[in-house]
């Protein structure tokens, strides 16, 4: 089992989370980040970091979110075999952050 990043953090990359993992398991899409489930040790301190609530223990993802599931073990995957080097140090969250904070009421 591992932790997955869902559609909130999409438009945002606050990046909060990435600081905090002890085997630096996140990788970045353009949109979003996401987790590789293969490195994630299931800690779950990346969890309470994140300030629009985005990552979930794969058990509890959302109803409507399960194919985030897929799409971090597939884009993390692929990122990997690209030779990507994973996110370890927060940076400027998206322009559309605050925005998309906001309309999530977070
Ligand atoms: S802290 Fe949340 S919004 Fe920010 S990058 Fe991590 S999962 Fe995405
Ligand atoms: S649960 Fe732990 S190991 Fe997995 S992504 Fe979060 S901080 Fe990293």
């Amino acid at each position: 089992m591992a932790f997955i990043v869902g559609d909130n953090c999409v438009k945002c990359k606050f990046t909060d989370c990435v600081t905090v993992c002890p085997v630096d398991c996140f990788y970045e899409l353009e949109t979003m980040l996401i987790i590789s489930p293969e490195e994630c040790i299931d800690c779950g301190a990346c969890e309470p970091e994140c300030p629009v609530e985005a990552i979930y223990e794969e058990d509890d993802v959302p109803a409507g979110q399960e194919h985030y599931i897929e799409l971090n073990a597939k884009e993390s995957e692929r990122l990997m075999a690209e030779g990507a080097e994973p996110i370890t140090e927060q940076k400027d969250p998206l322009p559309t952050a605050d925005a998309k904070r906001k309309e999530l009421g977070l």
